[in-house]
């Protein structure tokens, strides 16, 4: 393992690029999404399924799986690919969003995060250092810098602040991650929606230097015009020849607009939730299934779509077995959305590649628009 992860940019729209990231576990094709298997498991999924949706790298999340089952137990058991059973390449994130989301009990200081377990109440430290070891014995391809993200909205000075201190982070995370040839490190934009922000980041990231760098503190509530508007020039502030991860996001059309403005690479647990609790991601916009108006319905969810649940199934099955709270429920829907998002990114990339992104994204704007199928 001796090869580095390299990014291979083969073709641009307007902003919009397609491309490969080359890793030591196979290729990633971008723009990516990344199904988010948080504890070792992209919820009601099974690896292969995952896969047969088109995706070629998941997201693992280190704050879930320090604190259990630990990443100690998960290196002793071969590491998060043999543990999971999935082979392909996976990302993980530092723990520092989740950690000021999640953990009780927080105290933010230089050195890292001191907190308590939400689960058991267990005292941790979280730090650049830890981030960097916890990534490495989880046996990460794309690790992430740790970084803090304010919530918003935040006073510029608290933005700043903060942005800041991520970069120091960004610093000591570099130092720690060292010189690992197969594994790559992802820098963390910071800098609220503040464009002066941004551009400082930029710059510091860039000096320090890393393998490809993420558009961190957005989708944290502000809304998709203010993020957009970010987007509109965040990306350009970036290294061209370098992947550009737009972290946790989002709906399809937050992710379209993401990629038509430059974005690389996205994660959500949108989809998968979704699927759990009734909601299908289709083509003419959002399905509750709940709804008792699917009742006698024998139509799929989408007749287009190739998944197994629009195949083998009607949505008069899918009420049901939501309604009767089958575990079947979760698994055909949380299947059906990951493959209606992975349908999305295939798309965009067969349309950048071909130089039609406009009309491709003008046939997906119209589609939504027209809303879901007439009840029967
Ligand atoms: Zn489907």
């Amino acid at each position: 393992m001796t090869k580095r992860i390299e990014f291979q940019l083969a073709a641009t729209d307007g902003a919009a690029r397609t491309g490969t990231i080359r890793t030591t576990r196979g290729d990633i094709r971008t723009p990516a999404f990344m199904p988010v298997g948080t504890a070792a498991t992209v919820k009601a999924m099974m690896p292969e399924s995952v896969a047969a949706t088109g995706a070629d790298i998941l997201l693992g999340n280190t704050y879930h799986l320090m604190l259990r089952p630990t990443a100690e137990r998960i290196a002793r058991l071969g590491g998060l690919h043999d543990f999971m059973n999935w082979q392909g390449p996976i990302l993980t994130d530092s723990g520092g969003f989740q950690v000021m989301s999640l953990a009780d009990l927080r105290k933010l200081t230089e050195e890292g995060v001191a907190f308590r377990s939400h689960i058991d109440g267990s005292k941790h430290m979280l730090t650049p250092e830890r981030s960097m070891e916890i990534q490495k014995l989880l046996g990460s391809d794309i690790v992430m810098c740790f970084d803090e993200c304010p919530a918003l909205p935040a006073t510029d000075k608290a933005v700043a602040e903060s942005m800041e201190l991520s970069m120091r982070w960004a610093r000591r995370s570099k130092e720690a991650f060292g010189d690992r040839p197969g594994h790559a490190l992802f820098g963390i934009m910071q800098g609220g929606v503040t464009q002066e922000l941004r551009g400082i980041s930029a710059e510091k990231l860039k000096e320090i230097g890393f393998d490809g760098y993420a558009i961190g503190g957005l989708a944290v509530g502000e809304g998709q015009e203010a993020m957009f508007g970010v987007l509109d020039y965040a990306p350009a502030m970036l290294p061209e020849d370098k992947p550009r991860y737009l972290m946790g996001v989002g709906k399809p059309d937050d992710i379209v607009g993401a990629v038509a403005r430059g974005v690389d690479m996205m994660d959500c647990v949108l989809p998968s939730r979704s699927g759990r609790t009734g909601q299908a991601w289709t083509r003419q916009g959002q399905v509750n299934i709940k709804n008792a108006r699917h009742a006698d319905d024998p139509r799929p969810l989408d007749e287009h779509c190739t998944c197994p649940a629009c195949r083998n199934y009607s949505r008069a099955y899918l009420h049901h077995v939501f309604r009767a709270q089958e575990m079947i429920s979760g698994m055909l829907l949380t299947w059906h959305n990951l493959h209606y998002y992975q349908e999305i990114m295939s798309g965009m990339r067969q349309a950048i590649a071909a130089q039609r992104f406009d009309a491709w994204q003008q046939g997906f704007h119209s589609t939504r628009a027209m809303g879901d199928i007439e009840p029967l």
